[in-house]
């Protein structure tokens, strides 16, 4: 890292080297919970990312012809490098994006797992063939690697999110850039550090720090063929329809407002502590976090008071301090939003039962706090149900048959999860059956897939065909080739 304002500047790194980017423009990084200064990030001009793209472009023509199981292998070092600096890993997630450091862990565990899978790429990558498809014909399918793929991430998983298509694409073949979120850069250069060690031919992977003038470089860039996206549902909609429009293949995972149903039958003690895990775990700020929880008939009463309780009695503060079950929000633009949110809530006529507005959490005054809060009685119509509000904030309502209550969570425009809790096999399988949305989670608070599933996503969620991690994004980052073969048995005979 260079000095600059005494603080460190960010490097990029491009063909297999550490490098100052050509920026003019640098953000202050903070950490959120003491509002110490970190960092200054650089937001790279397109010339940065015009580098990344033609040194990318250059490895990839030996790249792809270095043998699956030969690319594998600097992955199978990547997970030793990442298990050895586990700790310090999670420590700086904790310390850029305020989580405790136990979702930190959480974090970076799906982050090695992806590399895991990946490692099998000499399987997943194969194609298939059909011998005499006429007589003395054959016909096959092979995979092959696209050339350059990006990914653009946001700031609330920044061990993770880039792990969801990285390891998958340069296992393929393909060459990679990597566009950190601006406000959590530090992870992404720790890993980076680890790349550095793992040995990959120059060029192979780089990074390129920066905000909107990099995203645009990458979606307008010739020499960039596939890009992966993971962030708010209206960034996600603009780098869609630029992306394609330029001619690439896209996916990309945008926001959400996640529906929990909660039956009169369901397990209280369970319920209550799963979804309060999933309304307010990283201070609400996950895709796949609840939003809102829906009780049926009798469940009410004893689901709204205790998850009242739990609400009130969660421990927040530093994530790196132990017994904090809950960490601060990203930064003061976003506290101050979801206060507006909340009182938007009350405006429309919600009970801000738990009011975590203008919190202090001792010894940490500058820190960008929200407690968990609860708004009861929240208008299905009103714009609060359907706006994501990002934070640690559930909304209850109620209805009074599970079919009112699928039908509430199928008329939300947002599709990524939606959760039953119940203690009945043929409700959970009606649900499971008719809910839309791409995640589903019985008695489960974060749906949250496994590397070797797609990250699925469905309706404003999601924009694109193939999601990440798993089969999907060996799809995602190969092109099909099919091979019709014939052979003269005549030359043949002649010769031997
Ligand atoms: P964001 O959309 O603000 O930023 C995401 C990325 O886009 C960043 O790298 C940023 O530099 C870039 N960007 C931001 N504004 C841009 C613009 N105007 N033009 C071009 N690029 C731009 O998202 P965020 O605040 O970092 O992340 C939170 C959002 O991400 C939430 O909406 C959350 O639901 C979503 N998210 C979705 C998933 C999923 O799997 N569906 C996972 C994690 C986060």
């Amino acid at each position: 890292m260079s000095q600059r304002n005494s603080l460190p500047t960010l490097p990029n790194y491009v063909n297999g080297e550490w490098c100052h980017s050509t920026a003019a423009e640098f953000l202050t990084l903070i950490n959120p919970a003491t509002a110490d200064k970190l960092a200054q990030v650089p937001l790279s001009p397109a010339a940065d990312v015009d580098e990344a793209a033609q040194t990318a472009a250059i490895a990839f023509l030996s790249w792809r012809r270095t043998p699956p199981v030969q690319r594998v292998q600097y992955l199978f070092r990547l997970k030793g490098l990442m298990e050895e600096h586990f700790e310090d890993l999670s420590r700086t997630i904790t310390l850029e994006c305020g989580k405790t450091l136990d979702e930190s862990n959480g974090e970076l565990r799906r982050a090695i797992e992806n590399v895991e899978v990946a490692c099998g790429i000499p399987m997943m990558m194969q194609g298939n063939i059909l011998e005499d498809i006429a007589s003395g014909i054959d016909e096959y399918m092979i995979r092959q690697p696209l050339g350059v793929a990006a990914v653009i991430a946001p700031f609330n998983f920044p061990g993770m999110i880039p792990f969801w298509f990285m390891p998958y694409a340069i296992a393929c073949g393909n060459t990679y850039v990597v566009k950190p979120s601006e406000k959590v850069p530090l992870t992404m250069q720790k890993i980076f550090q680890l790349l550095d060690q793992v040995g990959l031919p120059k060029g192979v992977i780089n990074l390129v720090n920066g905000g909107k003038a990099a995203v645009d470089a990458i979606l307008d860039h010739p020499l960039i063929r596939a890009i992966s996206f993971v962030g708010s549902s209206p960034v996600a909609q603009y780098v869609y329809s630029r992306a394609t429009a330029n001619g690439k293949r896209v996916q990309c995972q945008g926001g959400a407002k996640n529906p929990v149903i909660i039956l009169p039958d369901a397990d209280l003690e369970m319920t209550t502590r799963i979804t309060a895990d999933s309304a307010f775990g990283c201070a609400g700020q996950r895709c796949l976090a609840a939003s809102i929880a829906i009780t049926v008939g009798e469940a009410q009463q004893p689901y709204t008071e205790s998850i009242a309780d739990a609400a009130a009695t969660r421990v927040v503060g530093y994530g790196l301090e132990e017994g904090v079950q809950m960490g601060p929000v990203i930064s003061t633009q976003s506290r101050d939003r979801i206060h507006q949110l909340i009182q938007q809530g009350a405006d429309e006529g919600a009970k801000v039962l738990i009011d975590g507005r203008n919190v202090e959490i001792s010894g940490y005054g500058q820190g960008h706090f929200v407690r968990p809060t609860i708004l009861q009685n929240v208008n299905p119509k009103g714009a609060i149900a359907k706006t994501e509000i990002f934070g640690p904030v559930l909304s209850l309502m109620h209805v009074e048959t599970i079919d009112q209550a699928i039908a509430l969570v199928n008329s939300s425009q947002w599709g990524n999860m939606a959760c039953l809790f119940t203690n009945s096999g043929a409700a959970a399988r009606k649900f499971r059956y008719e809910a839309d949305a791409g995640n589903i989670g019985i008695n489960i608070g974060v749906a949250a897939p496994m590397a070797f599933f797609p990250f699925s996503g469905w309706k404003e969620s999601f924009y694109g065909d193939l999601h990440g991690q798993g089969q999907h994004a060996v799809e995602f980052f190969t092109q099909t080739k099919v091979v019709v073969e014939r052979w003269s048995q005549k030359d043949w005979s002649r010769k031997f």
